[in-house]
C-alpha cells in the first residue's frame, strides 16, 4: 500500500552545507498492517511521515529512490494533489489536536468540507456522516460538539474529533504521529483502542509514530526503530520484543518497559 525507498530529508545550514536528518529509510505498509515507527525524540520519525504526507517545509530538501502509495508515485505530485490525497485516501492524526483545528470555524463545518470536497456529498448527507462518526469515536453528544468550535472541547475531545476527521473519507492508510502524547494517561488508552477497533474495522494500513513501546506491544504488527535519521532495525513486533537485534532498541526497550 505504501512503499518508502531509500528516503532522505536534509535541510541547508547557515554555512551551505546539508544536515540529514532522514538517511536513507526503507519501509512498507500493507494494507491490513499497522507499522511503529519507534525512536527517541528528533530521531526523524515525524518528518518521515510528513514526507509521506507533503507536509515538509519548502526548504526540506527531499529525495528518494520511491515514495510511492497504492502504486501512485508521490513524489512526482503536485502539493495540491498530495493534499487532496492527504485528504481523501490518506488519514492523518497529527501530533497537536489543537494546533490541527481551526479555531475559526466549527467542529461541524471542519468535518463536513472534506465529506463535501472527497466524496461529493450534499450538505445534508455530509452532516449525518459527520454526527454518525463523532459518535462512532466514543462522543456522547454529537450534536453539540459538531455546533462547538475547537477552543470549546476538551484536548481528548479533541483528539477524538481529529480522529473522525482522519477516517471519515475511508482512507486505506492512516497516519497517526503520536497519537496520545497530548492526551492524560486515562484517555490515552480509549484512544488507542478506538484506533484499533477503527483499523480492524477497515483494515487500514497504519503507520504508527510513537515513542512508546507499550503502544507498540498494544497495537503493532511489525516495528521500524530509528535511531538519528536511520533504520537500526525493522522486525515483526513479537520479534522485536523477544529478540531485539540492536543495541539501541534493547536500549529504548529497557527504558520504557
Ligand atoms: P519527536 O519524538 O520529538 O516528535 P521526531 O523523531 O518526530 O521527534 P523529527 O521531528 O522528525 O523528530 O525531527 C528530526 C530532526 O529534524 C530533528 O533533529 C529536527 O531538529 C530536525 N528538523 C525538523 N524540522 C527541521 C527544519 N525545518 N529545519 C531543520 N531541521 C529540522
Ligand atoms: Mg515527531
Amino acid at each position: 500500500l505504501l512503499v518508502v525507498d531509500d528516503l532522505r530529508v536534509s535541510y541547508p545550514r547557515p554555512d551551505g552545507s546539508l544536515s540529514t536528518v532522514v538517511d536513507g529509510v526503507s519501509l512498507t505498509v500493507r494494507r491490513g498492517e499497522v507499522l511503529g515507527l519507534v525512536g527517541e525524540s528528533g530521531s526523524g520519525k515525524s518528518q518521515t511521515a510528513f514526507s509521506v504526507l507533503g507536509l515538509l517545509p519548502p526548504e526540506a530538501v527531499i529525495s528518494a529512490g520511491s515514495l510511492t502509495f497504492a502504486g501512485e508515485d508521490l513524489t512526482g505530485l503536485s502539493g495540491k494533489t498530495l493534499n487532496d490525497l492527504r485528504g481523501a485516501k490518506i488519514g492523518y492524526i497529527p501530533q497537536e489536536p489543537m494546533s490541527n483545528l481551526d479555531p475559526s470555524f466549527t467542529i461541524g463545518w471542519q468535518l463536513v468540507e472534506p465529506l463535501r470536497r472527497h466524496l461529493g456529498l450534499s450538505r445534508a448527507a455530509a452532516k449525518e456522516k459527520a454526527l454518525g462518526l463523532l459518535a462512532r469515536v466514543g462522543i456522547a453528544d454529537p450534536a453539540r460538539v459538531f455546533a462547538s468550535y475547537p477552543h470549546e472541547v476538551s484536548g481528548g475531545m479533541a483528539q477524538r474529533v481529529l480522529i473522525a476527521g482522519a477516517v471519515s473519507c475511508e482512507p486505506d492508510l492512516l497516519i497517526a504521529d503520536e497519537p496520545t502524547t497530548a492526551l492524560d494517561v486515562t484517555v490515552q488508552a480509549e484512544v488507542l483502542d478506538l484506533i484499533r477497533s477503527l483499523q480492524a474495522e477497515r483494515n487500514m494500513g497504519v503507520l504508527l509514530v510513537t515513542h512508546n513501546f507499550g503502544v507498540v506491544a498494544d497495537l503493532c504488527d511489525s516495528v521500524v526503530v530509528m535511531q538519528t535519521g536511520r533504520i537500526v532495525e525493522h522486525a515483526s513486533a513479537v520479534a522485536v520484543f523477544a529478540d531485539p537485534q540492536h543495541e539501541y532498541t534493547r536500549m529504548l526497550l529497557d527504558s520504557t518497559l
